[in-house]
């Protein structure tokens, strides 16, 4: 059966090139990168200059990428760390964050008893702005937590703006930037941002491996201890080819970044256009929303919202889940239920993102399977 893969949010296919470039340092270097021999170098070197790659695309220095083993890592410690380490008394976040976010923030409250202010946003999927900088306004040692790109509707909160409040407030800010690494430009040297995380399975390279970009004089200690990996902050002897992978995959998104946007926008517009021809009353959830990620409110009837998910994967088609009820026993989505209202939710969002390995018959394909359930 043919299988149509349109939920790239989650996870991408990795490159070919990344995966000859990671069996490649697989076969070849095979030396503990803390060995202080020749063959330990070589692997050394392999991590070092993926660093600087990863620098140069993202403008900063190599210094300030930390590579753990995922986003979620990398959340966790930094938060950790800036309640611990940085004496934070307050976390100002949303309730539409990753759970990466959210949950590590319940933890730190449970544990520390910091004050954790969370930001609504309103039908749109927009954050409440003024709130934030009236919380600002406060003088309580802050780190505020909010992501670039949301990964459910593709909402893109403006990182520029809560960066300056932030800066002008002398607060923290960390944002997750695990859906816009490798998709949209970024200037770490411009943007107002103390931290961000990044996985490079979103960017079509290898799961397991993602990075902190920690900016030059903030000092964190480990979350794991051990070697003296990663400036000692990250212990645990470095995964060399998947580092390599993450390098190669964001160096090849970053130089095909300009072709495969246009394209993935268009195939967004296709979809979206197919979509509303099937389904007049088709919604999209979410204003202004980035380039590969399309929610949808499709007016199906109760019925058919249960098994709807099912109906496509029975055809090969993956999409993802947007809001509730599509199973009895699933919990709404945590995103969509601050957007949507109680009717608008027991209908069922579909979560369609895109790659540009999908191509327009796929997308109709999607819609005529759609339109048989
Ligand atoms: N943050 C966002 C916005 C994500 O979409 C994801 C992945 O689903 C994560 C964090 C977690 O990333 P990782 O898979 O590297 O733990």
């Amino acid at each position: 059966m043919q299988k149509i893969y349109l939920d790239n949010a989650a996870t991408t296919p990795i490159r070919q090139e990344v995966i000859d470039e990671m069996v490649k340092v697989m076969q070849s270097e095979f030396g503990n990168p803390s060995s202080t021999h020749s063959i330990g170098r070589s692997s050394k070197a392999v991590i070092e200059t993926s660093r600087k790659t990863i620098a140069r695309y993202l403008h900063c220095n190599a210094q300030e990428i930390v590579f753990t083993s995922s986003a979620t890592e990398a959340t966790n410690w930094i938060l950790r760390s800036a309640v611990k380490d940085f004496g934070v008394k307050r976390i100002i976040t949303s309730r539409v964050e990753h759970h990466a976010t959210l949950y590590t923030i319940l933890a730190l409250q449970d544990e520390f008893g910091i004050q954790v202010e969370y930001l609504n946003v309103d039908c749109d999927g927009v954050l409440d702005y003024p709130r934030l900088e009236k919380l600002l306004s406060e003088d309580v040692k802050t780190i505020v937590s909010l992501m670039h790109v949301n990964n459910e509707t593709g909402v893109i909160n403006d990182i520029n703006r809560i960066g300056a409040l932030c800066h002008q407030a002398k607060a923290l800010f960390h944002c997750d930037t695990v859906q816009s690494i490798g998709k949209t430009e970024l200037d770490l040297q411009q943007l107002p941002v103390d931290f961000v995380v990044a996985s490079a399975h979103k960017f079509h390279g290898p799961k397991g491996i993602g990075f902190a970009f920690v900016r030059k004089n903030l000092v964190l200690q480990p979350m794991i201890f051990g070697g003296e990996q990663e400036k000692g902050w990250r212990a645990g002897t470095e995964s060399v080819h998947q580092i390599a992978g993450m390098a190669k995959a964001l160096e090849l998104s970053y130089e095909h970044l300009t072709e495969e946007r246009a394209f993935i926008s268009n195939l967004k517009t296709y979809c979206f256009g197919q979509l509303k021809a099937a389904f007049p009353a088709v919604e999209v959830n979410g204003a202004a929303t980035f380039y590969n990620i399309l929610n949808v409110l499709l007016p199906f009837s109760p019925e058919k919202t249960a098994m709807i998910l099912f109906n496509l994967d029975m055809k090969g088609i993956a999409v993802s889940r947007g809001s509730a009820c599509q199973s009895g026993s699933i919990k709404p989505s945590h995103v969509l239920a601050e957007m949507l209202t109680e009717e608008a939710l027991a209908k069922p969002s579909l979560r369609i993102s895109f790659s540009h390995y999908n191509t327009n018959e796929e997308i109709d394909y999607f819609v005529e399977t759609l339109k048989g359930i």
